[in-house]
């Protein structure tokens, strides 16, 4: 952000819109003059004063609490000061457009996003995984994701974080003075253990990815696309699956011309599934644009699920399709209206040996009856790298997980240098030094501006 970081700075904090109640919120280093003038009373700290909100011609605006939370002890860690009135963007725009003009000789300016969050944590207030998590807890869409995203509010990521930082640090300590005296070099990987300890580290590293990428799976969910010939039931699976009417669902064949997307929840997990037009050569232009935009929803797919009609398991159209499937991405083959099948067509299918593909590895469902949905949602999850009944202890980000991979890299690396007769010690420390670099990146003990400016603009306004 270019804007001043000291700069006194006012928000509408809640919502937009209309509400029972709605809060406006400054910050600022120095704003107990400014509060007590607007307010008219010598605000006590952290005290709710019921008043009357005056604008400069003493006209009653509105009616309701002052709070003054004076630095360092508010969410900023500068000066805090909460109107608290009716919850209507007019009554809220007024007494906002006042308290702007009564600052004016203070500085005071409009917040931009996220910038009361990003002041908690130049301030020391949180850290960046915390302050991240703010912005995740908001935005949750599941109570599980809620509840995660407020653990790593109170700090349970960070604390992880730090705990392996600690271990690095120790070691590079060790490291860093052997350098001092070169005659002890010689010996110190195996004085000090060197390989153990990295070891050790580097499994509790592997523990904590494991649960960052639960916890990832948990914030951003997982792109779903349905693909498969027309009619075959897309449409009606995604239905089945929001358990609402979102796709239009007829019996002609290229009813869905374009994609329709529907996020749902399986166990918490934010799964959002894309309905795409049925995959055929068609002549109709407008149905072509639809066919070529499936194929691009399916090349950014994190999973296919190639839906097929039961009662052609071996439609060769279906082995054109799934040859023309990207083959990096996971993909769920899945039959469709089983209930369509006589239990003696199904049986003599079995026996017969009809099917030349392998129908095994396929899942049986049907999006009318709901049969084979719960298995097909939980094949789902488990793609997700989610294992069912679990919950993800803090929620991370993809941020994190990549900061994550990259401290185990260079600790990979670092336990290369480790193994080698001819030990490097300058080379060991450096990895060591880059390992504990991308965990500072994680709690933003090391960061750069661009990043810092990135992940706050991306908060609502007022937060
Ligand atoms: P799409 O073109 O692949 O999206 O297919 P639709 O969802 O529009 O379904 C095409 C037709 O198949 C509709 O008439 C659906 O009612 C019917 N259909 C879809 N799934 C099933 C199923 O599981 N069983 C039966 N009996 N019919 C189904």
């Amino acid at each position: 952000m270019s804007v001043s970081q000291t700069d006194p700075i006012i928000a509408i904090a809640t919502a937009p819109g209309r509400g029972g109640i709605g809060v406006i919120r400054a910050s600022g280093p120095d704003l107990r003059a400014w509060a007590d003038a607007l307010c008219g009373q010598a605000l006590r700290s952290r005290h709710a004063h019921y008043l009357p909100f005056r604008n400069r011609e003493g006209e009653v605006m509105d009616e309701g609490l002052a709070l003054f939370f004076p630095g360092p002890h508010s969410y900023t860690g500068e000066d805090v000061l909460e109107l608290q009135g009716h919850g209507g963007p007019a009554v809220l725009r007024r007494v906002l457009d006042d308290c702007l003009a009564r600052g004016a000789d203070i500085g005071l300016r409009l917040a931009q996003p996220g910038e009361f969050t990003q002041r908690a944590f130049l301030n020391e207030r949180l850290d960046l995984a915390q302050a991240e998590a703010v912005a995740d807890l908001i935005e949750a869409s599941s109570a599980a994701a809620a509840r995660s995203a407020m653990a790593s509010l109170s700090g349970a990521f960070s604390a992880e974080i730090d705990g392996l930082s600690e271990r690095i640090v120790q070691l590079r300590m060790l490291v860093e003075a052997t350098l001092d005296f070169p005659e002890e070099e010689i010996d110190f990987l195996e004085k000090y253990q060197a390989a153990d300890r990295l070891d050790t580290v580097t499994a509790a590293l592997d523990g904590v990815l494991r649960t960052a990428r639960q916890g990832m799976v948990l914030r951003e969910g997982l792109h779903v696309v349905l693909a498969g010939q027309p009619n075959v039931g897309k449409s009606s699976l995604l239905n089945a699956l929001a358990g609402e009417d979102v796709a239009i669902v007829t019996p002609i064949a290229g009813t869905t011309r374009d994609r329709v997307i529907q996020q749902i929840h399986v166990d918490g997990i934010p799964l959002h599934i894309v309905d795409t037009a049925g995959l055929r050569h068609t002549e109709d232009t407008v149905e072509q644009i639809g066919v070529e935009r499936s194929w691009s929803e399916i090349a950014r797919a994190q999973v296919i699920v190639h839906l097929q009609d039961a009662r052609h398991p071996d439609d060769p159209l279906d082995a054109d399709i799934v040859r023309r499937l990207p083959a990096g991405t996971p993909m769920l083959r899945v039959l469709n209206k089983v209930d369509l099948l006589n239990e003696s067509a199904q049986a003599q299918r079995e026996h017969s040996g009809t099917d030349r593909l392998d129908t095994s590895e396929r899942i049986r469902i049907s999006a009318r009856t709901g049969a084979g949905l719960d298995e097909l949602r939980a094949r789902l999850l488990s793609i997700a790298g989610w294992t069912p009944g679990t919950e993800s202890p803090w929620l991370a980000r993809e941020r994190h997980v990549l900061a994550l991979e990259a401290a185990r890299q260079h600790l990979l690396l670092a336990r290369e240098h480790a193994a080698h007769s001819d030990q490097v010690l300058d080379l060991f420390a450096e990895e060591l030094r880059l390992a504990h670099e991308s965990l500072c990146e994680i709690t933003g003990q090391f960061t750069s501006d661009d990043l810092l400016g990135e992940i706050f603009s991306r908060f609502c306004i007022g937060k």
